[in-house]
């Protein structure tokens, strides 16, 4: 294995070689740009592919208003489908779905997983019980929690996420410093990462934190050196919610990820390239 210090830096002008494994469509209800102009802003970025990753439909009770219902995942797999036969041989398209780690919906997941063919799936949790930790409306909730005990009750249930067997990927692993709050104590983002090497997950190396008040991709520095160690394979992802975001970063995101002696790497058909 190389030091960070024996790779060179080379200045990444060009993103070609590199996908964008992580962005959304309007389906979810808070994203804007149909797929094919997802496709053509990658194109223009010079990337060698994309895969649409937009919000896995849950049961009704779940976050309703952040995702497309199960009666709309036709309608997203057409989409996706019509920019994939539109961009052949220019651009790779692939089918995914960011799927949501709550405890509970795992068999509803489960079920939504075996309707398609999917090309990638990634874990994320976005709640800590009835709470969206990472909506701005509901921001206020951290003054009032222990920070320490707050990522301690996260990385457990990220740590489902990955035992669940349901997932290739963790998305934005260190998701609650988005606005700023720092884990005060790696140790549990670190037993996260001994189960992610050992049961052969990737994860999302996702460059919307650098668009956030936290001003940092997810994971941080140091959780992308330790995961790197681990032999832990790293997604680039956008996490688009717009056309102008695709790509966003990932020329230096790349370089960070290779300095760190991480590697980079691409799912389709639910198989892991690179
Ligand atoms: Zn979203
Ligand atoms: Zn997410």
């Amino acid at each position: 294995m190389t030091s960070p210090a024996d790779v060179p830096s080379v200045p990444s002008t060009s993103l070609s070689g590199l996908y964008d494994s992580h962005m959304h469509t309007p389906l979810c209800g808070h994203a804007e740009g149909h797929p094919r102009e997802y496709a053509q802003a990658a194109l223009d970025a010079g990337l060698s592919g994309i895969t649409f990753t937009d919000h896995i439909p849950m049961p009704a009770w779940y976050d309703a208003p952040w995702r497309m219902r199960l009666d709309q995942l036709d309608e997203y797999v057409g989409m996706v489908r019509e920019a994939q036969a539109e961009f052949a041989g220019r651009l790779e398209v692939g089918l995914g779905l960011e799927a949501d780690f709550h405890p509970g919906t795992e068999r509803f997941v489960e079920e939504v997983l075996a309707l398609h063919d999917w090309d990638y799936v990634i874990g994320s949790v976005h709640y800590l019980g009835a709470w969206g930790f990472d909506n701005p409306e509901f921001v206020d909730e951290y003054d009032r929690r222990d920070l320490g005990q707050l990522y301690r009750h996260y990385y457990a249930l990220v740590e489902g996420a990955a035992r669940c067997g349901l997932f290739d990927a963790l998305g934005h692993l260190d998701l609650p410093k988005k606005f700023g709050h720092r884990d005060p104590d790696s140790a549990a983002a670190l037993r996260v990462l001994d189960t992610v090497a050992a049961l052969g997950l990737s994860l999302d190396y996702n460059t919307a934190g650098e668009r956030k008040p936290v001003g940092e991709a997810y994971p941080a520095p140091d959780l992308l050196a330790a995961a790197a160690a681990r032999g832990i394979g790293f997604v680039l992802g956008s996490d688009a919610h717009r056309p102008s975001e695709v790509g966003a970063s990932f020329g230096a995101a790349a370089e960070r990820v290779r300095a760190a002696g991480g590697r980079i790497v691409r799912y389709s058909g639910r198989v892991r390239h690179g």
